[in-house]
């Protein structure tokens, strides 16, 4: 075969290469536990008020932020492959309940009408072939053309609050399907992103959830999260 690395374009067999790879910071369940939400460098720094539980990949540090990066803006299939791919690998050792669906961070028809395609749905689709967890696309919407990354947290609290909104299907149907009643008891979803840093977007569409399923179980998994620029954790790498 004659393949070349995703991020460093050496002869590689796999699409990024194990150098690469060696230079990633992979989170894990044995050192940093299942949940992160018991973690303090990752807990202490997003917002977690109304999920359960977070499972992430990686820091997004060179090389993952390379990864992600190709994911969100050269539409890479293979970055996608690649990152849920590990995600499956690091669940194998986690403890956390299997979701009854996986629910990706909605982008808007604007952006969407721009990059046609949306990364957490990418990462989504290729988890749910692994993991054989059904998808919906659909049980949540996001207005308008902001772009967050520009707001402070407070500031980024309030546009999510105007911008994202349950559809009126929403979750209703894989819940009755599933068997279970309308407040969600025993119903577990994970909300999926590609990148998390302050945590306001997960934590506005889970209060969401919650409102309108008060038992529900939420996971959020992400691949890659942003670390604060002093934080402990980039001394483990
Ligand atoms: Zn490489």
């Amino acid at each position: 075969m004659n393949l070349s690395c995703l991020l460093c374009y050496q002869a590689s067999p796999t699409p990024v290469c194990h150098w690469c790879e060696d230079d990633m910071f992979f989170f894990d369940a044995q050192v940093h536990g299942s949940n992160l939400l018991q973690y303090g460098p990752v807990a202490g720094h997003v917002k977690h008020s109304h999920y359960d539980a977070l499972t992430v990949l990686g820091l997004h540090a060179w090389p993952m932020s390379s990864l992600v990066h190709q994911l969100k803006f050269t539409h890479s299939l293979t970055a996608g492959k690649v990152l849920s791919n590990w995600f499956v690998l690091k669940k194998r050792q986690c403890t956390l309940t299997v979701p009854n669906v996986l629910l990706p961070v909605p982008i808007s028809a604007w952006r969407l009408s721009k990059r046609h395609y949306n990364q957490a749905t990418v990462l989504c689709e290729s988890l749910s072939r692994n993991l054989g967890i059904p998808v919906n696309q659909g049980w949540a919407k996001r207005r308008g053309f902001s772009v967050q990354h520009h707001l402070s947290k407070t500031a980024r609290a309030e546009n999510a609050k105007r911008v994202f909104s349950l559809t009126k299907p929403c979750i209703d149907k894989a819940i009755a399907n599933n068997g279970n009643d309308e407040l969600g008891t025993h119903f577990s979803v994970a909300i999926v992103d590609d990148v998390l840093t302050t945590g306001v977007t997960v934590n506005t569409l889970s209060k969401m959830l919650k409102q309108r399923y008060p038992n529900i179980h939420i996971q959020v998994w992400v691949a890659a999260f942003t670390p604060p620029p002093k934080s402990s954790l980039f001394q483990q790498t």
